[in-house]
């Protein structure tokens, strides 16, 4: 499947992993919008959160679970933000979910 956070799974495409298990993924992301800013994936290709589906709750509750842990870990204990983008008008650019997560700047709303 040619999908560039699949790749990234398998190795095929460098990565600044951060942490691993048999259902979930997260490293750095390329272009850091925050001095904390990382991605959580799961393993299995799911393109949009449109199309999670309810065999896939569990992953989707694992990756907030990775997600709370590695931003505390990475020194975000006063606050951090995550973001799921959803299609075109969302804001995604790359199609399989991913849970930004970001902090250790202070973070506004609304976002733009
Ligand atoms: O939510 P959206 O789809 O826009 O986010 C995709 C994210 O993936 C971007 O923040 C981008 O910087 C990141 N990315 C990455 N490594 C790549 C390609 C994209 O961290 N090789």
């Amino acid at each position: 499947m040619d999908c560039l956070f699949c790749k990234i799974i398998d190795g095929k495409i460098p990565s600044k992993k951060i942490y691993e298990d048999d259902q979930v993924f997260a490293f750095h992301d390329i272009n850091p919008q925050a001095p904390v800013h990382f991605l959580v994936i799961p393993k299995k290709h799911i393109a949009t959160l449109n199309d999670v589906t309810e065999d896939d709750r569990a992953v989707v509750g694992h990756m907030v679970y990775v997600a709370q842990k590695l931003a505390n870990e990475l020194g975000c204990e006063t606050g951090f933000r995550t973001v799921f983008n959803c299609n075109e008008m969302g804001g995604q650019t790359v199609y399989h979910i991913h849970l930004h997560v970001l902090g250790q700047r202070q973070l506004t709303w609304p976002p733009g």
